[in-house]
C-alpha cells in the first residue's frame, strides 16, 4: 500500500536512532596549517568535519577547505591502485595496467638496490608539499643518494635561509609575529597564506584590541582585506623599501644600540686590509672560542681603554662607529670597523628618494613608516616583570617589549633576490630590537638554532660511497667554499646543482630544476625519480610545456632520459599520467603521520609542541601510505637504520617505526617528543613508549610542553633556554646565538670570487657573480629576469597567489571548493585595463617574452597598476583530476606558469631562473604586456592541454560534474 494510506508514520521523531555516531580526532591536511580537527562518522561513514576546540593550534576554529575535507575523501579522481605504464606507450597518455603491490615492491626493491650498489646518486628522490622530511630525508641518506630535497627550493627557501642565516629562525613554523602584544603590525609580501587559521585568530584579537595593521603588498587581499593602510608595492622591490627603512632609522639614530652591542654582531671588528682577511671578522687566539665550528672569540672595539677588546669581555664598553687600527699582538697596524659602520655606509645612500624610485612608494610615506615604527618600538616600549639571566651570566629582572611586530612570506621569498631582502627584513627588526622579545618576533621550538644550524651537505665524491650511507645529510647549512657539494673537480655532486657555485647556499634544493637537468644529462643522468606529491608537469613546475616535453624525451636507442618515472600521489594530477610506475596514497584521514620536533612541528612561542595523524578512515581500495611504503623498502633494501645487527627487519610498519626509533642510540631523542620513557612519564626526552600512539589518541592527537616564562624570551642568549634546548637536543650547543647584521660566511664565499684567499674558487664565469650577490650586508638588486628582459616591451609585472580556499591543485577536484573557485581571472587594475582596451571580463591575451596566455579579464581597485595577478593552480588541464572534458577548470581557468622562464640566459651562460645564492625559484619577477582577445578568438583559454582518466578511479564521477 501506499505510505499516504498507511498507519505508520513518513517519520517517526520519537524512535531511537539505530545508526552509530562516533568522533573520531585527527589533524587536518587540507593546507599546512595542521589545524585540530573531529571527523563525525556516522556506521563508519564520515558525515561532517569540524574544528576541536580542544586544539592549542586552532581552538576550534575551521576554514573552508578544513570543512570540505570530506569530499577530498569522496573525489572520484582518486587513485586507487598501484599502475604499471603498458610497454611500448608513451607517458603522458595515461595507459596503464593494474599491478599488485608486491609486484611494485619487486620492482623497486630490484632497481634501488642495484642503483645502491653501484652509483646511488643516479637514485633521486624529490617530494612536494609533504611535511614528512625527517623520514624521508632519512630515506635518501640511508640509501646513499644526495639527490633528495622537499619542495623548498621553489616555494620559500628565501625565507628560511635569509632568516636563519641571520637570527637563527624564521616565520612561521618556526617564529612569528607576538600579536598578543604588538600595537603595530606590518605585513609584507604575504597573502592569505602559511598559519592560515592561527594567523586570522590572532589577528582578530589584535584588531579588537586597538592593534594598528599595515599590509604592503601589490595586491590588497586575504589578510590586507582588513588592514587599516594598504600599500601598494612593486614586485620585487621590497628589499630597496627595507634599505630605505633602514637608513632612516640609522640616520635619525632611532636603533637599539644596547640591543645591538650585546646581542648582535654589530660591534664586532671587521678586517678592512687587502688581502686574505679582507671583510672577515678578526680572531683573538687568547679566547675561548666557545663553538669550535662557528667561534666567538672575535674582537669589539672599547670605548673605555680606545683598544681591541675580546667581545665577550665583562666590563667594555663597545662601539658601533668608527675606523680604528689593531695595538700590539698579533693583528697589529691592520685596519678594523665595527660591522655596524658597515651597515650604516652601506645605507648611506638607499634614501627614501632612491627607493620611491623603486618601489613606487612615497619617499614621504617611506619617511613616515619609518617614523611610526622608530616610534612604536621605543615611544611605547614596555617591560615584563620576566626574570632571566643571559649567556654571560648576567641577571635581568625584566624583557622588554618593542611592540612592532612584523610578517613576511613568499611575496618576499620567491624573486631572485628573495634571500638578501629577506636578509634586509632581519637586520631592519634586529636594528628596532624586535628579535624574541614581547610584541615583536618570537621563535617557536626547535628554533632559534646557530646561525646557521650546524648541519653540512655532502662535499666530495667521498662522502657518496655504493651500498653506504651518506656521511652527511643531504640538506644542510654551508658556512665556506669548502662546504659545496662538488666534486675533485669542481663539478656539481647533486642533480639539482643545490650547493654549487651557481646556488651555494641552496639549503632546500632546486626542485624545479631536476628535470630539465636529468634529460640534459647536466651535471650528468640519472636512472629513477621518485616523485612525492608534486604536480611537476603542471603548476609546480616553470616553463610547463616543455617540462612536459622532458618527462617524454628520448635518447636515439629509445630509451626515455630519464629511464624510470615514479610518482606517488593519492589523485590523478596532470604528473600521473607521465609515471612508469604509480603508487597510490591514501589521504590524511587514512593514514598515521607526525608533525614532528625533527621535523616542521607546530610549536608555540611558549614551548615544544608535535602533532599526529590517526587514521579514521580505512584505506580505500589499495591505498598505501607513502611512509609505509618507504618503511618497507627501507626494510627490504636493508638500510643500516632499518635493520637489526642479525640482518632483520627493524620496524613492523610506520607507526612501530615512529615509537621505536632514535636519532642516535639510547638517545632518548625520537619523532615525537609526548608521553615519552617506558611508562609515558617523561616529555620530550625519554625511552621509547610502546603506548605513545595510544596517549596522542587520547590528548586530541598533540603534545604541548609549557616552558617557564624565564625561558620563553630572549631565546638567542638566554642561558636557562639554552641549556634546556642541548639537554633536549633541540640543539647540539649551548652558546649564544648572534644576530649577523654583517655575514661573515656571505664574505667568505665573496672573498673566494677574488682569489684573495686560499682554498676553493668559484669557476671562471661565475667569479663576478658571486661577488656581486654575496655581499656581507643587504642590499637591494633587480631581480635577475628584468636583466634578461626588454623592459620596455614588458612593462608589467605578473604574480601569483594561492586561493583561501584552496590549497594548490590539491582541491581542484573537490566538489564544494569547486563552487568556489571553478576558474581564475587575471586581474587588472582598471586604468591598466582600459589603457589596454581589455573589457571587465572579456577574454584577453597575457604574453612573456616566454610564452602567452589568454585567459579573462577582471577590472580590480586592489591590485597596484604596474602589476597582474591571479590564483594559482586553479586552471587544469582538459580531463585531469577527474574533471569533465568541458569543466571551467580547463576551459576557463588558466596557469600562469606558461610565461615563466626556467632558464635564463645572463652574460652569455646559463643559469637557472633562481636566486643566485639560495636556488630559489623567482616566480615572481616575470614581466609581461596584454592585448584584448580578437572577437573571431574562441572564447576559451590557451594552451589546452589533455590529461588521461587511469585505471581503477573508480567512484562516482557525477559528484564533480
Ligand atoms: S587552515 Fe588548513 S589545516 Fe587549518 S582547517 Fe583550514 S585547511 Fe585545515
Amino acid at each position: 500500500m501506499f505510505k499516504l494510506f498507511s498507519n505508520a508514520p513518513v517519520h517517526d521523531p520519537i524512535k531511537q536512532q539505530v545508526s552509530t555516531t562516533e568522533i573520531k580526532k585527527t589533524t587536518c591536511y587540507m593546507c599546512a596549517c595542521r589545524c585540530g580537527i573531529r571527523a563525525h562518522l556516522r556506521d563508519g561513514e564520515l558525515v561532517y568535519i569540524d574544528g576541536n576546540p580542544e586544539h592549542p593550534l586552532n581552538q576550534g576554529v575551521i576554514c573552508a577547505k578544513g570543512a570540505s575535507g570530506i569530499m577530498k575523501q569522496k573525489s572520484p579522481a582518486r587513485i586507487t591502485q598501484p599502475l604499471l605504464r603498458k610497454a611500448g606507450s608513451n607517458r603522458g597518455d595515461g595507459e596503464f595496467e593494474p599491478i599488485s603491490w608486491d609486484r611494485v615492491f619487486e620492482i623497486l626493491t630490484k632497481r634501488l638496490s642495484h642503483i645502491r650498489a653501484t652509483d646511488p646518486k643516479k637514485f633521486a628522490l624529490f617530494t612536494g608539499r609533504d611535511q614528512m622530511q625527517a623520514l624521508t630525508g632519512l630515506f635518501a641518506r640511508q640509501f646513499g643518494t644526495p639527490n633528495y630535497a622537499a619542495h623548498g627550493g621553489f616555494c620559500s627557501v628565501n625565507m628560511a635561509a635569509g632568516m636563519i642565516y641571520t637570527i637563527g629562525g624564521s616565520f612561521w613554523e618556526f617564529g612569528g609575529p607576538d600579536l598578543e602584544r604588538a600595537k603595530l603590525f606590518v605585513m609584507i609580501g604575504t597573502a592569505e597564506d602559511h598559519h592560515s587559521n592561527p594567523m586570522k585568530i590572532a589577528l582578530s584579537k589584535f584588531k579588537r584590541a586597538g592593534g594598528r595593521f599595515i599590509s604592503i603588498n601589490p595586491v590588497r587581499t586575504g589578510y590586507s582585506a582588513i588592514a587599516d593602510e594598504w600599500i601598494p608595492i612593486k614586485p620585487g622591490t621590497d628589499g630597496a623599501l627595507f634599505m630605505a627603512l633602514m637608513h632612516e632609522l640609522i640616520r635619525l639614530e632611532k636603533y637599539d644600540a644596547p640591543f645591538l652591542k650585546r646581542f648582535s654582531n654589530s660591534s664586532q671588528l671587521v678586517c678592512m686590509d687587502d688581502g686574505a682577511e679582507e671583510g672577515l671578522f678578526l680572531y683573538d687566539p687568547d679566547s675561548d672560542p666557545i663553538n669550535q665550528d662557528l667561534p666567538h672569540n672575535k674582537y669589539i672595539w672599547d670605548e673605555k681603554t680606545q683598544s681591541a677588546q675580546p667581545c665577550f669581555k665583562q666590563g667594555t664598553s663597545p662601539v658601533l662607529l668608527g675606523e680604528y687600527t689593531m695595538g700590539p699582538g698579533l693583528h697589529q697596524g691592520k685596519k678594523v670597523v665595527p660591522a655596524f659602520e658597515l651597515l650604516k655606509r652601506q645605507v648611506s645612500e638607499t634614501t627614501p628618494e632612491w627607493a620611491a624610485a623603486i618601489t613606487s612608494i612615497s619617499a614621504e610615506r617611506i619617511r613616515k613608516l619609518a617614523l611610526e615604527i622608530a616610534d612604536t618600538a621605543f615611544g611605547q616600549e614596555f617591560e615584563l616583570p620576566i626574570a632571566w639571566t643571559d649567556s654571560w651570566g648576567e641577571k635581568h629582572d625584566s624583557v622588554t617589549g618593542r611592540p612592532v611586530a612584523f610578517h613576511a612570506m613568499r611575496g618576499l621569498s620567491a624573486h631572485s633576490n628573495g634571500f638578501q631582502t629577506t636578509r634586509g627584513l632581519a637586520v631592519l627588526m634586529s636594528l628596532l630590537g624586535t628579535i624574541d622579545r614581547p610584541g615583536g618576533f618570537r621563535h617557536k621550538a626547535p628554533y632559534p638554532r646557530q646561525v646557521p644550524p650546524n648541519a653540512k651537505p655532502p662535499s666530495s665524491e667521498n662522502d657518496i660511497k655504493p651500498n653506504t650511507p651518506l656521511a652527511k645529510p643531504p640538506l644542510g647549512w654551508p658556512t665556506q667554499p669548502e662546504d659545496l657539494a662538488l666534486d675533485s673537480q669542481g663539478n656539481p655532486l647533486r642533480i639539482d646543482k643545490a650547493y654549487s657555485w651557481e646556488h651555494p647556499l641552496a639549503a632546500h634544493g632546486l626542485m624545479h630544476n631536476v628535470i630539465t637537468n636529468a634529460v640534459k644529462g647536466d651535471p650528468y643522468s640519472i636512472d629513477t625519480l621518485m616523485i612525492f606529491m608534486a604536480n611537476m608537469s603542471w603548476n609546480s613546475t616553470m616553463n610547463t610545456m616543455e617540462v612536459r616535453e622532458h618527462l617524454n624525451a628520448k635518447n636515439a636507442d629509445g630509451e626515455f632520459k630519464i629511464p624510470f618515472l615514479v610518482v606517488c600521489d593519492a589523485f590523478q594530477s596532470e604528473m600521473v599520467d607521465f609515471a612508469d610506475l604509480v603508487l597510490p596514497d591514501t589521504t590524511y584521514l587514512e593514514r598515521h603521520d607526525v608533525m614532528s620536533m625533527l621535523d616542521r612541528p607546530i610549536s608555540e612561542f611558549d614551548g615544544p609542541v608535535d602533532s599526529v595523524r590517526i587514521p579514521v578512515l580505512e584505506p580505500l581500495g589499495e591505498c598505501k601510505p607513502f611512509q609505509e611504503v618507504l618503511i618497507e623498502l627501507a626494510s627490504r633494501l636493508k638500510f643500516p637504520a632499518f635493520t637489526t645487527p642479525e640482518g632483520e627487519r627493524k620496524f613492523k610498519d610506520y607507526p612501530d617505526f615512529i615509537t621505536r626509533f632514535q636519532t642516535a642510540p639510547d638517545s632518548g631523542i625520537g619523532f615525537l617528543t609526548g608521553w615519552r620513557g617506558k611508562d609515558g612519564e617523561k616529555p620530550l626526552k625519554g625511552e621509547p613508549n610502546p603506548n605513545q600512539w595510544q596517549k596522542y589518541a587520547e590528548n586530541n592527537c598533540v603534545h604541548q610542553y609549557h616552558m617557564p616564562p624565564e625561558h620563553q624570551y630572549m631565546r638567542n642568549w638566554n642561558k636557562g633556554y639554552l641549556d634546556f634546548s642541548k639537554e633536549n637536543a633541540l640543539r647540539q650547543k649551548n652558546d649564544p646565538i648572534m644576530i649577523a647584521i654583517y655575514s661573515d660566511i656571505l664574505q667568505r664565499f665573496r672573498l673566494a670570487a677574488t682569489g684573495k684567499c686560499p682554498g676553493a674558487q668559484p669557476p671562471e664565469h661565475l667569479k663576478a657573480r658571486i661577488y656581486k650577490y654575496f655581499d656581507p650586508l643587504p642590499f637591494w638588486y633587480p631581480p635577475l629576469e628584468d636583466e634578461a628582459t626588454d623592459l620596455t616591451k614588458f612593462t608589467l609585472n605578473a604574480i601569483t597567489q594561492r586561493p583561501m580556499a584552496m590549497y594548490h591543485s590539491w582541491d581542484s577536484q573537490n566538489a564544494w571548493l569547486r563552487q568556489i573557485h571553478s576558474h581564475n581571472y587575471l586581474y587588472v587594475n582598471t586604468a591598466t585595463a582600459l589603457q589596454h582596451g581589455i573589457a571587465d571580463g572579456a577574454w584577453m591575451w597575457i604574453e612573456s617574452q616566454w610564452g602567452k596566455v589568454k585567459c579573462m579579464a577582471r577590472h580590480s581597485e586592489a591590485v597596484d597598476p604596474g602589476t597582474v595577478w591571479t590564483w594559482n593552480a586553479i586552471g587544469k588541464a582538459e580531463s585531469a583530476w577527474s574533471l569533465s572534458d568541458n569543466a571551467d577548470e580547463s576551459k576557463k581557468g588558466f596557469l600562469l606558469n606558461h610565461l615563466i622562464a626556467e632558464e635564463l640566459t645572463l652574460g652569455g651562460f646559463t643559469v637557472s631562473n633562481s636566486d643566485p645564492i639560495t636556488g630559489q625559484a623567482g616566480w615572481y619577477d616575470v614581466r609581461v604586456r596584454l592585448a584584448p582577445a580578437g572577437d573571431d578568438e574562441s572564447q576559451e583559454t590557451w594552451p589546452q592541454v589533455k590529461a588521461y582518466e587511469v585505471p581503477g578511479m573508480s567512484l562516482k564521477k557525477e559528484v564533480n560534474k
